[in-house]
């Protein structure tokens, strides 16, 4: 049985995340989508707000769970006997952290391959700062994220004044 895990901030979860989560829950028997507990970011969503709202976005999804994850990817996934860590690559941008990233976690554990899936060009442009920016002012975020995120994000951004969350 091959098992895949995900790993992310998902800060929140965008229509690009989901993207690489459906075609990897094709690929793999099993796919953990692994969000990080990260405090040396300062996220808009609590660790509780963004599982849940990956595992509704997954619930029709049969061989996806959602989990929350502290300390090294590598360490989660040997855990959870994991062969494989899924990132995803929009752009060249992306490349050089993430070659590093998967370089150094090969070095740690190099039972662990990282796969790299290309992004759909559709959401080649979307992060979740681009989502987090374009709420803060008020725009349309539909296309960019499900509505039960979209609604989430509303709620974070109107319940304080001029835009903070
Ligand atoms: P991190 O903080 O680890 O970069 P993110 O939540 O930003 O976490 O992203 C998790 C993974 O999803 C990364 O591999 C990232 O490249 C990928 N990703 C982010 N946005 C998109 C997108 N629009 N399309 C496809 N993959 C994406």
């Amino acid at each position: 049985m091959a098992i895949a895990i995900y790993p992310g901030s998902f800060d929140p979860v965008t229509r690009g995340h989901l993207d690489i989560i459906h075609r990897a829950a094709r690929i793999y028997d099993h796919l953990i989508v692994a969000v990080l507990i990260n405090s040396a970011k300062s996220p808009l969503f609590t660790i509780e707000e963004r599982v849940a709202l990956l595992t509704e976005c997954c619930r029709d999804i049969p061989n996806v769970t959602v989990e929350s994850f502290d300390g090294l990817t590598v360490d989660f996934a040997r855990k959870r006997h994991a062969t494989v860590m899924v990132r995803g690559l929009r752009a060249v941008t992306d490349f050089e952290n993430e070659i590093q990233l998967a370089q150094t976690n090969y070095a740690l554990m190099p039972g662990i391959e990282t796969v790299f899936l290309a992004t759909n060009i559709r959401w080649s442009y979307l992060s979740s700062t681009v989502v987090k920016e374009a709420a803060r002012y008020g725009s349309d975020i539909s296309k960019f994220v499900t509505p039960n995120v979209e609604q989430a994000v509303r709620a974070k951004f109107s319940a304080a004044p001029s835009g903070q969350p």
